[in-house]
């Protein structure tokens, strides 16, 4: 993969880390470590995930509080890699550093933020193509940080034909509409999150895969392989405040594979799915964390990895999915090393373990009785074994979690 072209955009601002110092000086006192004590290069990271790990909602779980503070040195700067992995979409990254800064009470950059979509950045063949987005919120800026030049949204997509949106007959247009033949072809769609007026995106998407990106012609034949498709997210449900789950992108994705396959009789096919547990997202972490130590000045490899999250099907899965890819990425080196190929990323790697750490603040509830098989809400592309659910620890909270990871590397709390 050109795994690091887009890590040499990264950027150490020394600047906010010693306003960060400055503002988090007063809060460090009370650690166990006296003033001047120095700690070596550190050669493990944590990967974290946000809700149900370290926020409920709008406030801050008060043990992600207690370990941000004990995370931070006398200089107010972290003593080890992190990196916040979250399967949300539907904001920009900056902002999303910016509440947790504010709410962790330590300065959190953009670049430590990995939303869903955030390894789009790594498709640049697709950056100067004209992609149909689709999601909610800031969508456009969204993919426009991503690195696509060219897009144009479903609601843009509408209002140049307005024939095609036709479920609900208040939106139906009340004139008759002239046909366009001057709107260029899309040439590939970037699914970034659940949209609203799912009917609209469903059939607009739809369109454009079935006509080849220029939905106001209909072709008799509908081209397979279809237009690219990038999609991010895919979990079926999350929790609200609701008792009962919502439904997430993965339900969207779920239903679009549906009517594709049923009018086609062939499978949507994606150039890429992104977000946990899909091991791109894990490589895209990983070469974060490593940017970060080497901005740090660490020269010690990373080696170790510890993703903390709450939810068995995504943070469990995609860390030991991960851990297995690791685990047969140094068998290659090995055989490299013996002159029997494999790649260069692998060999780039120092990365040799992650640690899968489960923590019961969130989606996941400890002792619950099990009903027999639970149903399986994984994506169609990932195929699941049970031992990929059971994560190597399960501690109480986030503090714990780093506690255990502390002392599992001989490093005092
Ligand atoms: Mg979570």
């Amino acid at each position: 993969m050109a795994a690091l072209r887009w890590a040499a955009a990264l950027r150490w601002a020394p600047g906010q880390a010693a306003r960060a110092a400055a503002g988090l000086l007063g809060r460090c006192s009370g650690r166990s470590y006296a003033a001047g004590w120095a700690e070596s290069s550190p050669t493990f990271g944590f990967l974290l995930d946000i809700d149900g790990v370290l926020v409920r909602g709008h406030r801050v779980i008060p043990a992600a509080l207690e370990a941000f503070h004990r995370l931070v040195n006398p200089q107010g700067q972290l003593r080890v890699p992190v990196v916040f992995v979250t399967n949300a979409g539907n904001i920009l990254q900056h902002r999303k550093a910016q509440e947790l800064s504010a709410l962790l009470e330590c300065k959190v950059e953009p670049d430590q933020v990995i939303l869903s979509h955030s390894p789009m950045k790594l498709f640049s063949q697709y950056h100067d193509k004209r992609m149909l987005v689709s999601g909610q919120g800031p969508v456009v800026e969204n993919a426009r940080a991503l690195g696509f030049r060219n897009v144009v949204t479903v609601d843009e997509l509408r209002t140049a034909f307005p024939v095609l949106d036709m479920v609900d007959l208040e939106r139906r247009p009340t004139a008759t509409s002239v046909l366009r033949s001057d709107f260029p072809a899309i040439e590939g769609v970037l699914l970034l999150g659940e949209p609203v007026r799912w009917e609209t995106s469903l059939q607009l998407i739809t369109d454009v895969l079935l006509s080849n990106g220029n939905p106001g012609n209909g072709l008799v034949t509908a081209p397979y392989p279809h237009l690219p498709v990038l999609a991010s997210n895919m979990d079926l449900l999350w929790m609200a405040e609701a008792k009962m789950p919502r439904f997430g992108h993965g339900t969207f994705l779920l239903c679009l594979e549906a009517i594709y396959q049923k009018l086609t009789g062939k499978e949507l096919q994606y150039e890429a799915l992104m977000g946990k547990p899909s091991l791109l997202t894990y490589q895209y972490a990983e070469a974060l964390i490593r940017q970060q130590a080497e901005r740090r000045g660490w020269t010690a490899p990373i080696q170790r990895l510890y993703a903390v999250g709450d939810n068995p099907m995504s943070d469990v899965c995609g860390a030991n999915l991960f851990h297995q890819y690791l685990q047969m990425a140094e068998r290659g080196v090995r055989a490299e090393q013996q002159g029997a190929g494999g790649s260069q990323e692998q060999l780039r790697s120092t990365t040799r373990s992650c640690t899968s750490i489960l923590v019961c603040t969130g989606v996941y509830r400890p002792g619950e009785p099990g009903s027999k098989e639970p149903p399986f809400h994984g994506h169609r592309d990932f195929s699941f074994s049970p031992g990929l659910l059971q994560a190597s620890h399960v501690v109480e909270d986030v503090q714990e979690a780093m506690r255990l990871a502390f002392h599992e590397e001989g490093w005092p709390w």
